[in-house]
């Protein structure tokens, strides 16, 4: 579709690197270069009947909507100049400037439409060997971008085996103090992309080591045996990571209300479960208790017996109804009507507090109690 004498387009970033590591993932957004100007990507693609929304014209991408996949695509540019946050870019048709922009030599691999690998810096055998290094020198690729730490960790994490390329890391180092000025939204993004690896525990203790990251040991350790028990889940290390502060670390990290609502009902689920009310942490929290629980496993580093027993009796937990209903109230003489739910709902948060101990006469009795 973009296709034309006048510009090539090519796939780049994560889908060609990933292809190329045999690790592709149905979700992975696809991002493309190309030398056409955003216009022209915009024009073709209406013409193509393709929907296109010109998401960040001034850096020149534009957005395609493909049934439910986004391509993002790319005018080729350079930077023209940058304060270390911002880049001037121009657009240009030189694909080895565009590669040399990028961050990392894995990351600026291309592919044509009929599949052909262009690597104009040597990234396919770093990807392969799961190699993690700046393009050109780490230190002032970090001075443009302070953000690349970050993903220097994150992708060590994710394609590198969490070993650490030495250059890049002492640049990491080196840098790690004067990054303050950074976008909260962007490190956010970054750190909760990294929280969904399946293993990161070292990633975050090197993170927290070089003082990008406010790790107490406690905190780690919980976050190490939580990746030993097999666990993975972004929102359940963000629980062992923010404890009881998750407030601050929403405003630090600019993060989701979404996200930090689940959090807090896995860290919330962890207290309960921790203190034994296990069947009221199923209850209120359903399908977040499980998650819970291994939160909490994690944080008291309960001995694997527990662990075992915990979760036995978690899953055999039905997730018990309310002894009364709305026709049970009725038939003592309230009326129905809205009134009604009212009262179920307080019967509820009763009932839930006396870990379900209170029987069906009880809250009887306290509904009519007003
Ligand atoms: P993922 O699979 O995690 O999405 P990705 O490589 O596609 O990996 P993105 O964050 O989607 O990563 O970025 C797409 C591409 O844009 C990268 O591969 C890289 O070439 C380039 N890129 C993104 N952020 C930066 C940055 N801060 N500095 C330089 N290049 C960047
Ligand atoms: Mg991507």
């Amino acid at each position: 579709m973009l296709d034309g004498a006048e510009g090539k387009t090519r796939a780049v970033g994560g889908i060609v690197r990933d292809s190329l590591m045999g690790r592709l993932r149905p979700d992975t957004d696809i991002d493309m270069a190309t030398e056409l100007l955003p216009v022209t990507v915009m024009q073709r693609a209406k013409a193509a009947g393709i929907a296109a929304y010109p998401t960040g014209i001034d850096h020149g991408t534009v957005t395609l909507k493909l049934n439910e996949t986004s391509v993002e695509v790319t005018t080729l540019r350079r930077d023209v100049e940058t304060d270390g946050r911002h880049a001037q870019v121009a657009f240009g048709t030189d694909w080895r400037e565009d590669a040399e922009r990028r961050d990392f030599t894995m990351n600026a691999l291309y592919a044509g439409p009929d599949g052909r690998l262009f690597d104009p810096l040597g990234g396919a055998g770093d990807a392969i060997n799961g190699r993690v290094r700046f393009i050109g020198e780490a230190s002032q690729r970090i001075a443009e971008d302070g953000l690349r730490v970050y993903r220097f960790f994150r992708f060590s994490a994710s394609h590198g085996g969490q070993r650490f390329d030495p250059d890049g890391l002492s640049a990491c180092r080196a840098a790690s103090t004067r990054l303050d000025h950074l976008s909260a939204e962007r490190v956010g993004s970054e750190m909760m992309r990294m929280l969904g690896i399946p293993k990161v525990a070292v990633t975050l203790g090197v993170m927290s080591e070089i003082g990008l990251l406010p790790l107490e040991r406690e905190t780690l350790e919980a976050l190490v045996r939580y990746e030993t028990l097999g666990g993975q889940s972004a929102p359940t290390r963000l629980a062992i990571l923010g404890g009881s502060d998750l407030d601050n670390w929403q405003v630090s990290w600019r993060l989701s209300k979404a996200i930090t609502e689940k959090a807090r009902r896995i860290a919330d689920a962890a207290s309960l479960v921790a203190d034994e009310k296990v069947a009221l942490g199923v209850y209120r929290f359903r399908e977040d208790a499980i998650e819970g629980l291994a939160a909490a496993a994690s944080q008291d580093g309960w001995p694997r017996e527990r662990l075992m027993e915990t979760a036995r009796e978690l899953g055999r937990l039905p997730n018990p109804d309310l002894p009364v209903s709305g026709k049970d109230l009725i038939a003592r003489g309230l009326k129905a009507g809205p009134d009604l739910g009212v009262t179920l709902a307080r019967l509820e948060a009763l009932w839930v507090d006396s870990a379900f101990d209170l029987t069906k006469e009880e809250l009887l009795a306290a509904a009519l109690e007003t």
